[in-house]
């Protein structure tokens, strides 16, 4: 297939020099997020907030609104909200954190549990900031990088219901499945799987929140491999997913398409009231929250696009096709191909290499060096320092190959797959890595390393 759209717009690339790459990555720490990214060729970090928007979504931005309160802007944007996602409360925020932020400063705290598929980074880090335990719940077969399953971000039901039993339903505030699952590989979960878990929650009275950030490709997956799904609008599907769930919390930098946004919803009125008090201490006004109304504009217009068919074919399709190449290169990929990133298997790639060395930072820091490629280490840097202090391996060493929407061509990923080819061909002789200095949390952000050997 081909890309479904034209150039509209150009951005220069910055071609550097080998040389240059391995001074920019001693200088900073060789961490990739403490890089400048004009050092950066092909930038696959992430996919947040760095896709690129539509003709109709900078006409958007030019008819924003910035009232400060009521203004028609917010109406665009709940009304578009609510068009995917009916419940009762939109609540605009800056990002997704801040509505996790939000959302747990009111319900966790100390003793509390919240049980999810796989907790993202920060989701995890918002949850135990309060003093609560995040629990990932994912299916075994969501551990095992190389089972064909599909629907691998589903979470294990019958773990969930054992967990609630053990801990008590009164220490549940909520319970979260993300969609994709985004630290498991952007696998999908599929309609039946949040049936099952609707279930549980309704026999001990459970809240269920959607981390809703790629709903858009999970409908997708669901339509294209759940039974009974193939004929039905991706929009469609949507609004089943939340029909299922009690709340949300949505980066807007993701499916919605646009560069900055996010919300938080839910249907229960007092605890819409709490988040709304927390969101005028930190946020803004109930009808901007951290926004500019050009950017709700945005998000409104991203979020039509987002459900779009031949969008969706071409954003899977496009993943799909750098994951294969790589397979078939025997680089270890994590299979199924998710829908906004290639997860590589650094644990398998670099088996030389223990996991408290870092395969996937080391792994991360050659793609930079070798072709100046961008990307993220989801493994023990992201996730090996537990709260009580103590470093512990994670259950997966990957590298996130993210895809940014609508925004690298087919040749862009050809230079890609060269890259990763050349990589695998000297993977023996890479080394691990040290942390020489850390943050307290999230500390993948900004620790520095040193090179091993
Ligand atoms: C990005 C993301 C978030 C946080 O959103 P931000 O806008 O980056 O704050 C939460 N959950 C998941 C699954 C994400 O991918």
């Amino acid at each position: 297939m081909i890309e479904p759209f034209r150039i509209h717009a150009v951005e220069p690339l910055r071609m550097v020099t080998p040389e240059h790459r391995a001074q920019a990555i001693a200088e900073a720490g060789y961490n990739l997020f403490s890089l400048r990214a004009e050092d950066v060729l092909i930038d696959l970090l992430t996919d947040s907030g760095t896709g690129a928007m539509s003709r109709d979504q900078w006409a958007a931005v030019q008819h924003g609104d910035e009232s400060y309160a009521g203004s028609p802007s917010w109406y665009l944007f709940r009304d578009a909200v609510t068009e995917l996602f009916p419940f009762r409360h939109i609540i605009p925020t800056h990002q997704g954190r801040a509505a996790e932020k939000i959302l747990f400063s009111v319900v966790g705290g100390p003793g509390k549990f919240v049980p999810n598929n796989t907790h993202f980074d920060t989701t995890r880090a918002n949850v135990e900031s309060t003093g609560a335990e995040a629990v990932d719940l994912v299916i075994a077969e969501g551990r095992d990088p190389r089972s064909r399953h599909p629907f691998k971000g589903n979470l294990d039901v019958d773990a969930l219901e054992a967990f609630v039993r053990r801990v008590g339903a009164e220490n549940v505030p909520v319970v979260m499945v993300t969609v994709t699952n985004n630290s498991g590989g952007g696998q999908p979960v599929s309609l039946a799987n949040l049936r099952a878990v609707r279930e549980v929650c309704n026999r001990y009275g459970l809240a269920l929140f959607l981390d809703s950030c790629r709903f858009a490709e999970n409908a997708w997956f669901i339509r294209e491999r759940e039974e009974g799904q193939g004929d039905r609008e991706v929009a469609d599907i949507v609004r089943d997913m939340a029909a299922l769930a009690d709340g949300m919390t949505m980066s807007a930098k993701k499916d919605p398409l646009a560069n900055i946004g996010g919300w938080l919803a839910c249907n229960d009125d007092d605890l819409a009231e709490a988040c709304r008090s927390v969101l005028i201490l930190t946020e803004g006004f109930p009808t901007y929250g951290g926004l500019a109304g050009r950017d709700l504009e945005a998000i409104a217009q991203g979020l039509k696009e987002a459900v779009s068919h031949e969008y969706l074919r071409y954003r899977t399709r496009s993943t799909a096709y750098l994951g294969e190449a790589l397979e078939k290169l025997g680089v270890p990929v994590v299979v199924p191909i998710g829908g906004h990133a290639v997860y590589i298997d650094a644990g398998t790639m670099l088996a030389h290499i223990p996991p408290l060395e870092y395969p996937g930072q080391s792994l991360a820091v050659a793609l930079y060096g070798t072709g100046g490629i961008r990307s993220c280490e989801i493994g023990s840097v992201m996730f090996g320092r537990r709260p009580d202090g103590t470093e512990q391996a994670a259950a997966m060493e990957l590298v996130r190959l993210a895809i940014p929407r609508r925004t690298y061509t087919q040749s862009h990923i050809d230079y890609v797959i060269e890259v990763c080819e050349r990589v695998l061909e000297d993977a023996s002789r890479l080394r691990g890595l040290k942390i020489v200095h850390e943050p307290r949390q999230l500390r993948h952000f900004t620790a520095r390393f040193e090179p091993l050997g």
